[in-house]
């Protein structure tokens, strides 16, 4: 008979809790050293974690928001904003959709805080299947009412890694009667650092059934220009902290002249985002970005008010 000899590697994540400090009875105790030991699992495993006062009750609440947000999700109870993505000079190009979570048991939640909890309970593929058809839609209403813009949605590293969303997110499109090349899908560096092989195969299927690529966030992060190198893209976004203090600051002007030019010199469109003030607007009309986007031009709001503030001009 033959054996096989495998070798195992154990680790093991630990969570603590004292007594008295941490619980009266020896359950509560062990509840909290559990909890502790789902921390110490959730923070990087092979760890050892240290109960802390409150952390039952925000594990419970985190439960209970990603119920909520599943809940939201499978019964329309998102929403998708716009913003514009305008000329230098004001003229609307574009638009961006923005998702906005309304959750009846904790009010209003910002993307930072829903959209990382949607990506560790897997529920962020489900929000960019909606991102899309709500773009479909938008897209159609604005052709029937005579106003055709190209329009942006964010989508997650494990959406654009999954080999299966090219095809889906044109069976979508095909569906709503929408080409692909209205639609620009907005990613970030993340998608390299996690699988750089799978990201090239992936983003190469979305470029080949016609969807605009765009790198979101340049400027924060890694913002390795390796990724500029294996995959051309369309369009990169400047983080807004390229473009904070440019007319102030020589040492972020030179920075943000130079990146420009380098990204022109690559033949991409360049936008900037997070244009909160008109002082910035000589600086990145002399630099020649393509777009720009941010407070100064407008919020984001819902479609309805979008379409009406853009349909008078
Ligand atoms: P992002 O893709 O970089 O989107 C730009 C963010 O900056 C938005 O925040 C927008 O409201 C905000 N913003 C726009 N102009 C300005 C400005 O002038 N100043 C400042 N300070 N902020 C400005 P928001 O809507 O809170 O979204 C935050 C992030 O959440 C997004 O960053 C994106 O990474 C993520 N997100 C939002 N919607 C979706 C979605 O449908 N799917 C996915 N996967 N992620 C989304
Ligand atoms: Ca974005
Ligand atoms: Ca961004």
């Amino acid at each position: 008979m033959m054996t096989t000899e495998a070798e195992l590697n154990l680790s093991a994540s630990i969570g603590l809790a004292n007594y008295p400090m941490h619980g009266d009875t020896i359950d509560e105790v062990l509840q909290n050293a559990d909890a502790a030991m789902y921390q110490a699992k959730t923070t990087g495993k092979g760890r050892v974690y240290l109960y802390q006062h409150g952390l039952l009750e925000s594990m419970k609440e985190r439960v209970s928001m990603v119920a909520d947000l599943r809940r939201s999700i499978n019964h329309g109870g998102l929403d998708f904003y716009v913003q514009g993505k305008f000329s230098v000079d004001g003229i609307l190009r574009g638009g961006e959709l923005l998702c906005r979570w309304r959750s009846s048991i904790s009010g209003t939640v910002a993307p930072a805080v829903f959209i990382p909890l949607a990506e560790t309970h897997q529920l962020d593929k489900n929000i960019g299947i909606l991102a899309l058809e709500a773009a479909c839609d938008y897209i159609s209403m604005m052709e029937t009412q005579g106003m055709l813009i190209p329009l942006s949605v964010n989508v997650s590293a494990n959406q654009i890694l999954d080999k299966n969303f090219a095809q889906l997110a044109k069976k979508i499109c095909a569906a709503n009667n929408i080409s692909p090349h209205l639609i620009e899908l907005e990613l970030t560096e993340s998608i390299f650092i996690r699988d750089h092989k799978n990201a090239l195969r992936s983003l190469n299927a979305l470029r080949t059934a016609g969807f605009r690529l765009a790198l979101d966030d340049f400027g924060s992060g890694f913002s390795s220009l390796s990724y500029l190198r294996s995959f051309n893209f369309e369009v990169v976004k400047l983080d807004r902290s390229l473009i904070t203090d440019i007319h102030t600051d020589n040492k972020a002007l030179s920075l943000f002249q130079g990146i420009v030019a380098m990204l022109h010199s690559l033949q991409l469109d360049v936008v900037a985002e997070g244009v909160e003030h008109p002082e910035y607007l000589p600086l990145l009309k002399e630099a020649n970005v393509s777009q720009v986007q941010g407070f100064y031009y407008e919020q984001p709001m819902p479609y309805d008010q979008f379409i009406q503030k853009h349909q008078k001009r």
